[in-house]
C-alpha cells in the first residue's frame, strides 16, 4: 500500500527534494496533506501534481487566494492550526517537517500526540524543546527519522549496533561559505558571499547557519536528542568535501561512517523508505574522482556559535530554546541587509547572557523565552 505523506514546508528546499524523491516513484507514496508558506505560486504547481486533499499556507488572504485555484474538494487552512492539522489530521503515515525555523514545533507536536511518525528535517524543533519532543516520542511510541544529513547517517551507522557499544559520534562540518577565512576578514561580508555554500543548495537561513557554524550547533543538539547521547562523546570534525557524512566510534576503535554525495534526496528518501532501500535519482559516489578527502579539528575561537552551542547544550533547559531563536532573528536581519555578518552572533552571545535560565520548561516557557529573545534580537544593533 502506497504510504500517506503529509509534508510541512513543501516549497522550501528539503520540501521540493521531498516531492522530487516521491516523483521518482509516485506508486509508493501518496501526498494527503501539504503546507508552505507565501510561495502560492509553486504549491498551486504541486497540488495539481500530488492531489493532496488538505493544503495550508502562512495566512487567511493566502488562502483565500488559492481557494478558487485549487480542484474542487481540496481543504485549505492556514497559520499555524492549519499546518498543524496537515501534520496530525489527514490521515498520514509519515509527517516530514521540512519548514524553516522553531514555527516548526507545535505541527511536530501535533504529529507525535496523533502516533504519527516524524521524517524530522526542522532540526529547531529539537533544539527549542528537545526534552518535550522526545518524551512524548516516546510516551507516544512515535519514531524521529532524521532528514539532517549528518543525523541520518549517524542512524544508519546504528544500524543493527547496541547502543552501550557506542563510544562517540563524529558529525561532519564543511565549514560553510567562509571557512577559509579568517575572523578579521568577516568584517562587512555581503550576503551574497555567505549564500555561496561550497558543497550544498539549502534554503538561505540554514545556509547562513552554515557560515556562522550555528547549525553545527545545532546538529550538536539535534544529536544530543535524538541519540541520546551526552554532549561529551559528541564531537565535531571539519571535512571541507562533505562526502563523510557523519560516523560511529564503538568501544573497540572501530569506525562506521556513512558516505555519499552531497544530495539531500539520499536522506530523505531513507527516511520516506526507512528500513528499506531503493534506487535514487542521485549521482553514485566516484571515490576515484574525489581523490584526496581532508580533515581538521573545529576550531571554537574562530566559530564561537559552536563553542556557545555545546555550552547550551550542556546547560540544557531554556538556553537551547534561546540561542536558537535568536539566531533566527538575527539571521534574518542579516539577510535583510539590517545588520552585519558578525552582529549574528554578537546577538546570540548576549541573548544568552541576559537570559534567566530555566531548567525544566514547559511548553509556555519555552514559548515564553522564545519570544523574549526573539524581542531582544530585534532590538539590538538597531541604527
Ligand atoms: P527553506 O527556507 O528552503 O524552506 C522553508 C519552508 O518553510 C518553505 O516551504 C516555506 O514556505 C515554509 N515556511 C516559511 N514560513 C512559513 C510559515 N509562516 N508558515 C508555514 N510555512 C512556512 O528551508 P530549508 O528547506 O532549507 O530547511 C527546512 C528545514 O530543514 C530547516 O529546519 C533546516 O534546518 C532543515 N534542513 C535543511 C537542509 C537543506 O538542505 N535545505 C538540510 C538539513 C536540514 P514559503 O517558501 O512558501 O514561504
Ligand atoms: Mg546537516
Amino acid at each position: 500500500m502506497a504510504k500517506r505523506i503529509a509534508l510541512l514546508g513543501s516549497t522550501g528546499s528539503i520540501g521540493t527534494q521531498t516531492l522530487d524523491v516521491i516523483a521518482h516513484d509516485p506508486e509508493r507514496y501518496d501526498v494527503v496533506g501539504l503546507s508552505a508558506g507565501t510561495n502560492v505560486a509553486l504549491l498551486l504547481e504541486q497540488v495539481k501534481q500530488f492531489r493532496p486533499g488538505v493544503v495550508s499556507v502562512a495566512t487567511k488572504e493566502l488562502a483565500d487566494e488559492l481557494r478558487p485555484l485549487l480542484p474542487a474538494g481540496t481543504r485549505v487552512l492556514y497559520g499555524d492550526e492549519g499546518a498543524a492539522e496537515v501534520a496530525a489530521g489527514t490521515g498520514a503515515d509519515m509527517v516530514v517537517t521540512a519548514v524553516m525555523g522553531s514555527r516548526g514545533l507545535k505541527p511536530a507536536l501535533a504529529a507525535i500526540e496523533a502516533g504519527i511518525t516524524i521524517g524530522l528535517a526542522n532540526k529547531e524543533t529539537l533544539i527549542s524543546a528537545g526534552h518535550l519532543v522526545t518524551a512524548a516520542a516516546k510516551r507516544r511510541g512515535v519514531c524521529l527519522l532524521p532528514i539532517d544529513s549528518e543525523h541520518s547517517a549517524i542512524f544508519q551507522c546504528l544500524n543493527g549496533e547496541s547502543r552501550d557499544d557506542v563510544a562517540r559520534l563524529t558529525i561532519t562540518a564543511s565549514g560553510g561559505s567562509f571557512r577559509d577565512r579568517t575572523r578579521e576578514q568577516l568584517a562587512g561580508v555581503t550576503v551574497a558571499e555567505a549564500l555561496r555554500h561550497p558543497n550544498w543548495s539549502m534554503g538561505a537561513k540554514i545556509t547562513i547557519d552554515s557560515a556562522t557554524m550555528v547549525n553545527k550547533g545545532l546538529e550538536v543538539i539535534e544529536a544530543h536528542w535524538l541519540f541520546d547521547m551526552p554532549y561529551e562523546q559528541i564531537d565535531v570534525l571539519l571535512h571541507p568535501e562533505s562526502i563523510i557524512h557523519s560516523m560511529v566510534e564503538f568501544v573497540d576503535n572501530s569506525v562506521i561512517a556513512q558516505l555519499g554525495n552531497p544530495d539531500m534526496r539520499v536522506p530523505i528518501q531513507y527516511a520516506l523508505t526507512y528500513p528499506q532501500r531503493f534506487p535514487t535519482p542521485t549521482k553514485r559516489l566516484d571515490l576515484a574522482a574525489a581523490g584526496r578527502l581532508h580533515f581538521a579539528p573545529m576550531d571554537m575561537v574562530r566559530f564561537p556559535c559552536l563553542r556557545l552551542a555545546f555550552e547550551c547544550g550542556k546547560g540544557g533547559g531554556t538556553l537551547p530554546t534561546v540561542y536558537s531563536a535568536a539566531n533566527e532573528v538575527a539571521v534574518a536581519r542579516f539577510l535583510g541587509g539590517e545588520i552585519e555578518f558578525l552582529a549574528i552572533e554578537a546577538i546570540i552571545e548576549t541573548a544568552l547572557e541576559r537570559h534567566e535560565r530555566l531548567a525544566d520548561p514547559d511548553l509556555e516557557q519555552i514559548a515564553y523565552a522564545d519570544n523574549w529573545a526573539r524581542e531582544l534580537a530585534a532590538s539590538l544593533y538597531t541604527a
